[in-house]
């Protein structure tokens, strides 16, 4: 790793009024949870865009129910890892205003972090594609039909072709309108409109991603490394240590 960096970016944390995070799956690949486009990726199992839409909902629930089982079952086995403790020890330390996450695994929350704005919803949450009546994620993964109306459960995540929660990504936009150190971690930045974020701040901004992304030259910084690993020498850098 590049210690002139880390120790730039050190720096600018310290010396930050409102920094502000912006992640993506890579944030949560050390946990045990797959992303979407790297080897490892959902995207060469699986292809998202057949499952991950509201047309395999309406017309593939079996499909739907499938993957997105997979997917809630991955985290009663996986918890947050040292990146997302220290973001969280970060937030209470008063170097980071918030975060915004493109994840659905609820990582950060239960890291310990406050103030959270998901963009594409929570797995852990469930509720009725018919008529929006609540049920609990047990329903959903024993295939129960709603309680109230006998649709089909689903979870409260963003589905290709549907619109982001307008008032997560308003209060997305206006914390990163105040900031003035942005810093991505794990994001391919390839999903719109979560990809035109880092560009609304007026302040610097980093990307923290195990490799080079197509925005990667827009970015102040650029740190390739595994997101755990580099906050992890980021922290100990903030915090007097010896770097090795
Ligand atoms: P993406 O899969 O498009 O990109 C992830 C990026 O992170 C890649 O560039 C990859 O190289 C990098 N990466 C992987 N492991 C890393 C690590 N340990 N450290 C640093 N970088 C790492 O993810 P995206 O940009 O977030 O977009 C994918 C969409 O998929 C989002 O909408 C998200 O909601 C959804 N998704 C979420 C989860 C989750 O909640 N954990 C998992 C898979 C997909």
């Amino acid at each position: 790793m590049e210690l002139h960096k880390i120790e730039l970016v050190a720096d600018w944390l310290k010396n930050a009024h409102h920094t502000v995070i912006l992640t993506g799956a890579g944030m949560s690949t050390e946990s045990g949870i797959p992303d979407f486009r790297s080897r490892e990726g959902w995207w060469k199992k699986i292809d998202p865009m057949t499952v991950s839409t509201i047309e395999a909902l309406e017309n593939e629930y079996e499909m739907f129910h499938g993957f997105y089982s997979l997917r809630l079952e991955d985290l009663t086995t996986c918890q947050p890892h040292k990146g997302h403790k220290l973001l969280s020890e970060w937030e209470e330390q008063g170097f980071v205003s918030g975060i915004i996450t493109q994840n659905v695994d609820g990582f950060h929350q239960e890291a310990g972090n406050q103030t959270v704005h998901e963009l594409h919803g929570s797995l852990r949450s469930i509720f009725c594609s018919t008529c929006g009546h609540p049920a609990d994620e047990e329903a959903f993964l024993n295939q129960k039909a709603c309680s109230e109306c006998q649709g089909h459960l689903r979870p409260d995540i963003v589905l290709f072709g549907e619109m982001l929660p307008q008032e997560v990504w308003g209060q997305a936009i206006r914390l990163i309108e105040e900031s003035d150190l942005l810093i991505v971690i794990g994001s391919s930045l390839q999903v719109s409109p979560a990809n035109e974020l880092p560009f609304l701040t007026d302040g610097k901004k980093v990307i923290i991603n195990n490799e080079a992304t197509l925005l990667h030259d827009q970015f102040d910084l650029q740190l390739v490394g595994r997101a755990g690993d580099v906050l992890e020498v980021i922290n100990k850098q903030m915090k007097g240590g010896e770097l090795t």
